[in-house]
């Protein structure tokens, strides 16, 4: 059973519920805040994941959306009108959620969010910071709590300057690891579509990950999550490997000197806490 975080202690835990091409949703959370980032499953699936975590969805302070894709946002119509939630995005990235939606919601449940303008939901910090991808509007997330910091980043074409310096300095970071290079180019996928998952509006590769995670460990992170890999070009245990030696070739040991977890695609992933527990 995945146990919910003692809500006494000052943390910041990052729970995914389902991360992958299929589907993504991540729950943030600290002692007094529940924040679901993305909304890319159907409702009845987010709120069963959320069951399993012990958490009501009625008592989620808010969504965050990363960007309009349908694997980010497919949930988010129905879940909105059912459940109320108050929900932040850009400016680009509520066009296309307004664009997707059946029905509309309560106009009073959006808030527009402006990368690199700090913001704060309950007792986390917040700032959105850009990722380039294929849609406008795309971003990732920083969280903050007393000491604590956390980010969120997937859906990354490739490794800017200004994610590197978002996520340097975070403790724990879901980054994404979305595709092994030799999978995607003697895969079954068309030439289009591998040209846009390995250009840089698409997915970061395991290499790009790896050296990124690798940075950010000398850098001081210590914990990682591997999320959004793809079904068809991917492993988890080939990133996993990928990761693990790049951080090898620096001297860095598994569990002295970092923590890595792959997020699972369907079911919720053992939470990561980051604080005094
Ligand atoms: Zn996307
Ligand atoms: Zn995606």
């Amino acid at each position: 059973m995945i146990m919910a975080p003692n809500p006494n202690s000052q943390t910041i835990t990052i729970t995914p519920l389902f991360s992958g091409s299929s589907g993504n949703a991540i729950l943030v959370s600290s002692e007094d805040t529940l924040i679901l980032v993305d909304a890319g499953m159907n409702c009845k699936k987010i709120v069963e994941a959320l069951n399993i975590v012990r958490i009501n969805p009625f008592d989620l302070s808010a969504i965050l959306i990363t960007h309009d894709h349908s694997d980010h946002i497919s949930g988010l119509d129905v879940f909105t009108r059912k459940f109320s939630i108050p929900i932040y995005a850009t400016k680009d990235t509520w066009s296309g959620i307004h664009a997707a939606e059946r029905k509309p919601h309560l106009p009073s449940l959006d808030n527009e969010v402006i990368p690199e303008e700090e913001f704060t939901i309950g007792n986390l910090g917040i700032v959105a910071f850009p990722t380039p991808h294929d849609t406008s509007g795309s971003c990732g997330y920083c969280f903050s709590s007393g000491s604590h910091k956390a980010a969120i980043a997937t859906d990354i074409g490739y490794m800017t300057d200004t994610i590197f310096e978002h996520l340097r300095g975070c403790e724990g970071i879901l980054l994404e690891a979305n595709y092994d290079k030799d999978m995607l180019w003697n895969g079954e996928y068309p030439y289009y579509l591998k040209k846009r998952i390995d250009g840089n509006y698409g997915h970061l590769c395991n290499d790009d990950c790896a050296s990124t995670v690798a940075a950010l460990c000398k850098a001081g992170t210590r914990h990682f999550i591997l999320g959004h890999l793809s079904k068809e070009n991917n492993l988890p245990q080939v990133a996993e490997r990928t990761v693990v030696r790049a951080l090898q070739d620096e001297d860095l040991v598994r569990d002295r000197d970092f923590t890595l977890r792959i997020a699972n695609r369907y079911v919720p992933t053992e939470p990561l806490i980051l604080g005094d527990v």
